[in-house]
């Protein structure tokens, strides 16, 4: 038995790599720069910290958010990992910094404002490195849906590293984004390890939005389970929240606008909850390690098909049968046209790319599973048997419907 077979036993609990891990790892443990696209719930820390405990030094993890942070180090201290972040949160950053020094550490969590710093590099100028992780890479293109300035200043610190190998690791990166990825941080084009996409469990429905109330009850009445609801805004989540509430299942909203208490109450009682449904922003679920929500619904249109993906993703995460309904309407995409304007005019040209890209699944008569698929480079089969289009074929097709309301709006 290998090292890193015995380690996925003894200190991971594990049977069996699942996917492409084994590859990622190998390619870690040989000192390799890789670039990992798995999707959400494949496992990608693993794929660091195995190699974080199995090579010498300090695994470096780039992380772009605190409670990312705290939550992947609660998660590492259960398995018996020494791991430690030094963000604004942590009072004990003094005491890190002393236990990152002497190479007591098998983990180190900074943010990229921090590890890109003068400072931050002399300290690591003394360190044993073991691997340097990259965890949300997209957020280093700006063809990404989620783009941080900061991911872009990562270069000097690699660069000032050579021999120490390079993960970065994404659930979501279209062709042009892994490109711009693997440019970025300096990994070779043969570095790429892509993971299946398919979430054969997921059955992809999408609707017009025609009286959502109705719609969304019907769906709780139909369907049991925990499930969320994606709301456009702050205010839309709660309103979602109190209709749904009134019926027997506990309906609570999430969203950064929430007192923290109150948040992180009503996250944790979805968590342990067996029915209930949360209706939430987007910034509920990263994170958040739930097997089994059994339904995934938007309220609204999301960003791009990337986010689709990731939301809808949070859907049986266990593998039992689980399902995506997105509810549209085409002011959805006129107000996503107009924001478009707003943004800084070099980024619009690939902002509305990404927005025709979700028209096109919207509005498709073909396979859902094969449009999302075909996006992030897999040649999928024409007919998934598993989305609405497959189990229905629609009778008529009106594809110039969003477009002859865009006109009119
Ligand atoms: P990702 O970051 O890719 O979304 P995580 O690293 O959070 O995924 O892992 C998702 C879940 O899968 C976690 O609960 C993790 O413990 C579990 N997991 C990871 N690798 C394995 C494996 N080889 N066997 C069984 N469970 C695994
Ligand atoms: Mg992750």
């Amino acid at each position: 038995m290998s090292t890193v077979q015995e380690l996925l036993h003894s200190v991971f609990g594990f049977d069996h790599f699942r996917g492409v891990q084994q590859d990622v790892i190998e390619r870690v443990m040989a000192g390799r720069h890789t670039l990992a696209v798995m999707p959400t719930g494949a496992g990608k820390s693993l794929c660091y910290q195995l190699p974080a405990v199995a090579r010498e030094g300090t695994a470096l993890v780039i992380s772009p958010l605190i409670a990312l942070m705290h939550d992947q180090i609660r998660s590492a201290d259960a398995m018996g990992l020494r791991a430690a972040s030094l963000t604004s949160a942590d009072a004990d950053r003094e005491q890190t910094v002393q236990r990152f020094k002497a190479g007591e550490l098998d983990l180190l969590y900074v943010a990229p404002e921090r590890a890109t710093g003068e400072a931050f590099r002399r300290l690591i100028s003394r360190v044993n490195l073991s691997l340097i992780a990259i965890d949300e890479a997209h957020c280093v293109s700006e063809w990404g849906h989620d783009f941080r300035p900061d991911y872009r200043q990562l270069r000097p610190l690699l660069d000032e590293n050579p021999d120490v190998p390079r993960l970065a690791l994404t659930a979501t990166a279209d062709k042009r984004t892994r490109a711009d990825i693997l440019t970025q941080l300096g990994i070779p084009q043969d570095g790429l390890v892509i993971a299946g996409f398919d979430r054969p469990n997921i059955r992809y429905h999408v609707r017009p939005r025609d009286g959502l109330n109705a719609q969304l009850k019907t769906l709780l009445a139909t369907h049991s389970g925990p499930g969320i609801v994606y709301a456009p805004s702050r205010d839309k989540s709660e309103r979602i929240a109190e209709q749904l509430s009134s019926g027997e299942r506990r309906a609570l909203a999430y969203h950064a606008g929430l007192d923290p208490s109150v948040r992180s109450r009503n996250q944790a009682a979805f968590v342990s909850s067996e029915d209930m449904v949360i209706a939430a922003t987007v910034a509920f679920g990263m994170g958040i390690d739930k097997p089994d929500v059994r339904f995934v619904a938007h309220a609204g249109i999301p960003k791009s098909i990337e986010a689709y993906y990731q939301e809808t993703g949070r859907a049986g995460r266990d593998g039992e049968p689980a399902e995506a309904w997105l509810f549209w309407g085409a002011e959805d995409f006129v107000r996503a046209r107009m924001r478009i304007e707003e943004v800084e005019p070099n980024r619009r040209a690939s902002e509305r790319e990404r927005l025709n890209a979700l028209a096109g699944f919207v509005e498709a008569s073909g396979c859902r599973r094969a449009i999302l698929l075909r996006h992030f480079g897999e040649d999928p089969a024409e007919s998934c048997g598993n989305c609405d289009n497959c189990l229905d074929p629609p009778k008529t097709i009106d594809a110039t419907e969003i477009a002859r309301k865009l006109l009119s709006a």
